[in-house]
């Protein structure tokens, strides 16, 4: 579908990703894994050039799973895997103020097949790169987009070739900006912010250091130190291989004339010094990132989230559309979570086989996910720094227990009052929540729901359910819809290992339950339906928007 143009023939292609980081990386993956081309431009040389991201909760794990990736990710793992917490501390060596167990402590092994992993954004990034090249993804990095314009039928953009100077043009059915918190193309659309916006900035410095003696056997994931001797009396310090490598951070102000160039070895030995307790450490600097002559690097810390995820053709994702503090390492996770529950609405809409409709529940469902995620992220700095007083929703919740409200969900009576979150533990299967993780037996190998449902539309069925096979089957033909269907029932080849059907999908042995490629509950029906096949296609052609 796409071809190479000269400079005044556009470049044809269904969609164009801008941004080359976590979020366009993963959009272009997940474009490329439904069968959707798509071209990505990054300005940068390289992917992962400023990294900031290591942990990815459960949830998104789930997603990178489904395509087959987990393996290759568990596998780069940082050796900081294994530490547990976080505590705030006098200094390193010193009094530990408090246990900070609001995240990562919460056992969420009920909850799905797989776990929340720690990996570097710089080991993450070529392997999205790489998977998403090999399902065949044109990614191109040193390309910047100039600029855009979109009429009825598509965008035009204009994209820099920042090595040359080249321009030329691209025409897109659809633009996703994943071009980060200051997005450009978030601003060409007008579209507005809310929320409290950058509220600081930290130094990020690597050093080398032998902590052993102030560790006393710890293996902490952050360290975050309340120290009047520290600039506005606050420092983090993390682990980097639980050997002699960390990151030290600590507030710098910008707006008072404050340069990361005026940090000099001396100075950061000296507040690392203070952080630690050990006034005659050993330390040694290291640059932050290797392209830079400056060894401290700056993170921006910001809160605030768009006041709309769409405008015509054009969608934000990731940072683009919500900008979260680092607390809670929830970020780049929602961010993927858009670009899945975006990539998959757009292949269907491409492939003619869903109404344009559907496209509008991705700001519907993701937008509320991405207030509360600012909202939270927020929540936990004032907690973990013990700045304000803090209310914070459960990490379960945040992970697994969102409800979504939109077009593309049969809702049943009172979902509109129920709460955007809850324990995923209370949760049966209602529609718009994620399908319940629920270990099932098949040719004596053990499967969760999860896997069984990965990335497809899939309806689950009770052993005595009255939607058979064939039924579903004739509606997924007549909608060009590929739909597995599977019967929850050891006579059926999937033993339901602990008896848990019922209680966690909440439609007995009768019902059936429609799970989107996202892992979420469409539609579901509990009663012996006269007309099952009849029920299902109107389900199906109602969360389609082809009515
Ligand atoms: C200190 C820190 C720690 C964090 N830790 C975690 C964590 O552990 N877990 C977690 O989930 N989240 C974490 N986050 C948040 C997470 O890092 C971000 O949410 C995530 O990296 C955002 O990814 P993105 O792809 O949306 O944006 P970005 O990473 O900002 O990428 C945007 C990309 O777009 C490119 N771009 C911009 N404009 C153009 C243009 N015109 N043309 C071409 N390319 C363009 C940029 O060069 C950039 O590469 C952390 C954040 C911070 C600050």
């Amino acid at each position: 579908m796409q071809s190479e143009t000269t400079e005044t023939d556009a470049l044809q292609v269904p969609v164009l990703v801008v941004g080359g980081a976590l979020v366009g990386l993963s959009m272009s993956l997940f474009l490329s894994w439904q069968g959707v081309p798509s071209l990505l431009v990054e300005k940068h040389p390289q992917p992962a050039r400023l990294p900031r991201a290591r942990g990815y909760n459960a949830r998104t794990m789930e997603l990178f799973r489904v395509l087959g990736l987990e393996e290759a990710i568990r596998a780069a793992q940082l050796p900081i895997a294994q530490n547990q917490g976080m505590v705030r501390v006098e200094s390193l060596a010193g009094r530990e103020i408090a246990r900070l167990d609001e995240d990562g402590q919460a056992d969420l092994s009920a909850l799905s097949p797989t776990a929340a992993c720690i990996i570097g954004q710089q080991q993450l990034e070529p392997i999205l790169l790489d998977a998403a090249k090999r399902m065949g993804s044109d990614i191109r990095f040193n390309s910047e987009l100039v600029s855009f314009e979109q009429d009825e039928t598509g965008v035009s953009a204009v994209i820099r070739e920042r090595v040359t100077g080249r321009e030329w043009r691209v025409r897109a059915h659809y633009l996703i900006a994943a071009d980060g918190a200051h997005s450009s193309i978030r601003d060409a659309l007008g579209i507005q912010t809310q929320g409290p916006g950058t509220i600081s900035y930290s130094t990020n410095v690597s050093f080398e250091a032998d902590l052993r003696e102030a560790l006393r056997g710890r293996r902490i994931f952050l360290y975050y130190v309340s120290n009047p001797h520290l600039p506005d009396g606050q420092a983090g310090l993390m682990p980097d291989d639980n050997e002699r490598r960390w990151f030290f951070g600590t507030p710098i102000h910008p707006e008072r004339g404050e340069r990361r160039e005026d940090m000099t070895d001396e100075r950061c030995i000296e507040l690392i010094r203070i952080a630690v307790g050990m006034p005659d450490l050993e330390v040694k600097i290291l640059p932050a990132y290797p392209w830079d002559p400056i060894k401290v690097g700056v993170w921006e810390l910001a809160a605030r989230y768009a006041e709309s995820y769409r405008k015509g053709r054009v969608f934000l994702a990731g940072d683009a559309a919500h900008t979260v503090l680092p607390s809670g390492g929830l970020g780049a996770g929602t961010g993927i979570q858009d670009a899945f529950n975006l990539a998959w609405k757009l292949a269907l809409v491409l492939a003619g086989k869903a109404g344009t409709g559907l496209l509008d529940s991705y700001e519907s469902e993701r937008l509320p996910v991405g207030k509360l995620v600012v909202e939270q992220t927020l929540q936990r700095q004032f907690y973990r720094t013990g700045t304000a007083e803090s209310t914070l929703v459960d990490s379960a919740d945040l992970i697994f227990g969102f409800r979504y409200r939109s077009a593309a969900i049969v809702a049943e009576p009172g979902a509109n009052e129920a709460p955007l979150t809850q324990h995923p533990s209370t949760l049966c299967g209602e529609p718009g929540t994620r399908a319940p993780h629920i270990m099932l037996e098949r040719d004596g190998l053990q499967i969760s729901t999860i896997d069984l449902c990965g990335g497809r539309w899939t309806l689950l069925v009770g052993d005595q359910g009255t939607l058979c096979n064939e039924a579903a089957h004739r509606v997924s033909k007549r909608l060009e819809l590929p739909l597995s269907v599977y019967t929850i029932g050891a006579e059926h080849g999937l033993k339901d290992v602990e008896g848990r059907w019922d209680a966690a999908y909440g439609v007995g042995a009768a019902g059936a339950v429609l799970v989107r490629p996202d892992g979420f509950v469409a539609w579901r029906s509990s009663t012996v339906d006269e007309q099952p096949e009849l029920a299902l296609e109107k389900a199906l052609v109602r969360v389609l928007a082809l009515c």
